[in-house]
């Protein structure tokens, strides 16, 4: 689809673009102690100056990002996103003219995946989190699956473009308002690391 940049005397026609890529988390991502915050932060100005809608998910170490604008942001984003060394291992799945945007509303969602956050038995298949060996096929799934999270925050009037960054589960949100997102995440992540390790060494002792 094209939009018509009126700002100028001359008006621009730009089409619109998607790109969606996995990257991997790195320690300097892993050792910053509001690194997920701090990215939903920029990214919300930044996409909103340079008319980007997407979404950005994390789970286990990974990122999953969709993005749509004009095809100039979008590269001059993916120019900045190859430089931020708070991730590595940049793997686009797709970068291709789209006819309509899939999330209007979000200039940057960002979410954390836990298995519990849906009943959808397509996407539990897909749990844990580990983009790297999905299919082109599963891919698609799973951003539909987005889509269709977005669609249902919008009929319930959940959709405003400064939406809260990053979504957690029950206890994460409650433990979150205690110290912090980030924090909260890999506090829960350390007790069920520390939990495994009891029950093995339980298991071995007995
Ligand atoms: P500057 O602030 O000048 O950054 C300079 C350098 O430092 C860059 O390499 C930057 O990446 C890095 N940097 C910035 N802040 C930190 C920090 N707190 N810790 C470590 N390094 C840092 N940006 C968007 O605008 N839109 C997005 O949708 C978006 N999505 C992202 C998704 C992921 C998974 C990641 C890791 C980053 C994302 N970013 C996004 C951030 C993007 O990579 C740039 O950092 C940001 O756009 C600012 O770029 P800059 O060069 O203007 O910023």
């Amino acid at each position: 689809m094209s939009s018509i940049n009126n700002n100028s005397a001359n008006p621009v026609i730009t089409e619109l673009y998607q790109l969606v890529y996995i990257s991997r988390i790195t320690s300097t991502g892993l050792s910053g102690a509001s690194t997920l915050n701090d990215i939903a932060k920029i990214s919300v100005k930044n996409n909103k100056a340079d008319d980007i809608t997407g979404v950005l998910c994390y789970g286990n170490g990974y990122f999953f990002q969709c993005i749509e604008g004009s095809e100039q942001a979008l590269t001059n984003l993916k120019n900045r996103l190859l430089l931020d060394d708070r991730h590595k291992y940049l793997q686009i799945l797709e970068f291709s003219e789209i006819d309509k945007r899939r999330f209007t509303r979000w200039s940057m969602r960002s979410i954390i995946l836990e298995r519990w956050m849906t009943t959808d038995p397509k996407v539990k298949a897909l749990m844990p989190f580990k983009p790297y060996s999905w299919s082109n096929e599963q891919g698609r799934q799973f951003l539909d699956f987005l889509q269709g999270y977005y669609e249902e925050q919008k009929n319930m009037g959940k959709v405003h473009i400064d939406d809260q960054p990053v979504k957690y589960s029950a206890l994460g949100l409650t433990l979150s308002k205690v110290m912090g997102q980030h924090q909260a995440f890999f506090l829960i992540q350390s007790v069920l690391g520390a939990l495994i390790v009891l029950t093995l060494l339980w298991f071995m002792l007995s």
